[in-house]
């Protein structure tokens, strides 16, 4: 005979994905899908969230057929929860939206420079031939967005050297590290460098996210998912995007 409805345990984490477990509370220790801990009280009074649900069960697969509501902030106290999206102080962007557009600029970024070459009457123009050309391209692009860029902030010393970030997009605390692939710098080495600048750069003072931007012109890079899945799951505490382009 089966049964047609269960109860389930879940979890939330500080990025809001839900996570249930068919039998006894949720054992994971980390968010299995971004990472992150688990929220299990509300930050502003304690009230414990809720962590049961029953719902009708898929006959083939057991699994459930409707969770529950994930709350935007406390019911009690109104504090706002980690997940719910909203602007970060001193913008009127929230942290996500400021995330989600240097994530298409950068995404973008291969098309502006075939634009770019396309000039009235073959005038000149700006070539983008290395690091340096696509810092100053891409900081032109992220002005259209935000207007506190910071550039040449440094990390504290780590294995005896400072390491230069290309920019910090203030209020939102977003790192950007900028590389571009060319002759001799493998997949390999590219990922060994940013390995070391993640390190580096978690030591920086309130700053969660990193962006690394590498930009692949002549599409050096063989097994790009590859990469962005081995960066992009690095770090725990560290919110990291890969963008790689025009490759992704
Ligand atoms: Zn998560
Ligand atoms: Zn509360």
């Amino acid at each position: 005979m089966l049964r047609l409805t269960n109860n389930f345990n879940y979890k939330i984490c500080e990025k809001g994905h839900l996570i249930y477990s068919h039998s006894g509370p949720v054992s994971d220790k980390f968010c299995n899908i971004c990472g992150k801990s688990f929220v299990t009280e509300c930050a502003g009074c304690a009230t414990p969230l809720k962590s049961t649900f029953e719902s009708p069960v898929n006959a083939i697969n057991g699994e459930p057929t409707i969770y529950p509501n994930i709350p935007g902030a406390c019911t009690n106290c109104g504090f706002v929860f980690p997940w719910t999206n909203k602007p970060t102080e001193g913008s009127t962007m929230s942290y996500d939206e400021a995330l989600g557009k240097i994530k298409k600029i950068c995404s973008r970024f291969h098309n502006v420079v075939k634009q770019l070459r396309q000039r009235y009457n073959d005038r000149e123009t700006i070539e983008i031939e290395d690091e340096y050309d696509v810092q100053d391209v891409l900081h032109s692009l992220l002005k259209i967005e935000f207007d506190d860029i910071r550039t040449e902030e440094w990390a504290p010393s780590y294995a005896g050297g400072a390491a230069r970030v290309d920019f910090l997009v203030k209020p939102h605390m977003i790192l950007i590290e900028v590389k571009k692939t060319r002759k001799g710098l493998t997949s390999k080495k590219l990922g060994d460098q940013l390995i070391e600048d993640i390190a580096r750069y978690k030591q920086i003072d309130g700053v969660q996210s990193l962006v690394c931007f590498i930009y692949d012109p002549e599409e050096r890079i063989q097994n790009s998912s590859g990469l962005i899945t081995d960066l992009e799951s690095l770090d725990k505490e560290m919110d990291i995007s890969v963008i790689i382009t025009p490759n992704t």
